[in-house]
């Protein structure tokens, strides 16, 4: 079997329904291509909510699946304004982010708070989290960066039973290679090399029973993405900025197929 790629787009809140319309109308044909049969990468669209009915009507019958860039914890209940696991997937989600940097800064998410998350979205039956991790600049220049990912890690699977038979995948995002927050800079394939294959097996004991997928993302375009999904470094990567218009979005297409 061919060891596929993810290729997540995360569009943030960076258009309006109508702009995420028109982004994914035009490049659906060029994704479709990239995504054909003997492809070795497969393809996430992450919308705003406000976004995700017209972009996933779009996505019917393409091998492109949908996702969202967050969650609530619960089902159902009294919680205004927030989302279910379960009414992404009857969205047609396939996917959903969880712990985005952004969020643990701006919403003040806490690890306890994607914990919970992490585990409602496992319980959902064809929705996978995709939880994000990744440390500060200031924590990469002291050199506890290891120790700071392994504690969100762990944070983040806390709530799922050891041996529970679970598919997720972890998106390693150093804060300061992120092009909103950073320098604006990737980190270099040896660096993604390393934290990815140890945070494998930190999940390998930590969750025996659990299927994995670690991707990168930080400030990832057509110029750098092929080193990061060479075996051993990532699973896939998660695009923010460079999958936002249809001329960046088309060249990372281009190189991927090549
Ligand atoms: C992100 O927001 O998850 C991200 C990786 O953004 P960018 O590609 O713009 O750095």
């Amino acid at each position: 079997m061919i060891r596929k790629s993810l290729i997540i787009a995360n569009w943030k809140m960076k258009l309006s329904p109508r702009e995420a319309f028109s982004l994914t109308r035009s490049i659906v044909p060029y994704i479709r291509v990239a995504a054909g049969a003997r492809s070795r990468n497969s393809f996430v669209i992450c919308p705003s909510f406000e976004s995700l009915s017209c972009v996933g009507m779009l996505l019917k019958k393409t091998p492109i699946a949908l996702g969202a860039q967050d969650c609530f914890w619960e089902q159902s209940g009294a919680y205004t304004g927030e989302v279910s696991p379960t009414a992404l997937k009857e969205s047609g989600c396939s996917y959903v982010l969880v712990g985005h940097s952004e969020r643990r800064l701006y919403c003040s998410e806490s690890d306890s708070m994607i914990a919970k998350k992490m585990a409602a979205a496992c319980e959902t039956p064809r929705l996978q989290p995709i939880l994000c991790i990744g440390e500060s600049l200031a924590i990469r220049k002291k050199g506890t960066y290891r120790s700071y990912i392994q504690k969100q890690l762990e944070a983040g699977i806390a709530l799922i039973p050891r041996t529970k038979r679970v598919q997720f995948c972890v998106a390693y995002e150093p804060l300061w290679a992120i092009s909103t927050m950073g320098i604006g800079l990737p980190i270099g394939p040896e660096h993604c090399a390393e934290v990815t294959t140890w945070i494998k097996t930190l999940l390998s004991q930590k969750l025996p029973g659990a299927h994995v997928r670690i991707i990168y993302g930080g400030s990832v375009d057509s110029e750098n993405v092929m080193p990061f999904l060479q075996r051993g470094v990532s699973d896939g990567v998660l695009i923010g900025g460079a999958s936002l218009t249809v001329r960046s979005f088309k060249k990372i297409l281009t190189v991927l197929n090549q």
